[in-house]
């Protein structure tokens, strides 16, 4: 048996904070937040971010102020899938990109919006 990887927290819950925020659970303990519009932004799937340069293929005026999610699908053990109201669905967060993206925006370094 391999030893169960520990490196990453995985969200033990993912729930809608408020109208705007999604709020996340870690197994460290530790809670953060994003706002939909900042995770629908960062989607990294092959239609939002250019598979070879990793260049955003969407910009920030394209996303909608008031996206929110119409459904999110845990994938493995490893990601979740959401379902925006924009009808993209394509998109896949690994648990380390949420927790790095969610625990940045949490703590105040990054306001999510900028490319990086
Ligand atoms: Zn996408």
């Amino acid at each position: 048996m391999e030893p169960i990887k520990t490196s990453t927290p995985i969200p033990l819950k993912i729930q809608k904070h408020s109208e705007k925020e999604m709020l996340f659970v870690w197994d460290n303990h530790e809670q953060t937040k994003v706002s939909y519009f900042n995770l629908r932004f960062h989607c990294n799937c092959a239609e939002c971010v250019d598979e070879w340069t990793r260049k955003k293929r969407i910009t920030i005026e394209s996303i909608s102020k008031d996206v929110k999610p119409v459904h999110v699908e845990v994938v493995g053990r490893y990601a979740i899938q959401i379902q925006w109201t924009d009808g993209h669905k394509t998109g896949i967060y690994p648990f380390d990109f949420l927790y790095k993206l969610t625990k940045d925006v949490t703590e105040g370094k990054t306001n999510g919006s900028i490319e990086q």
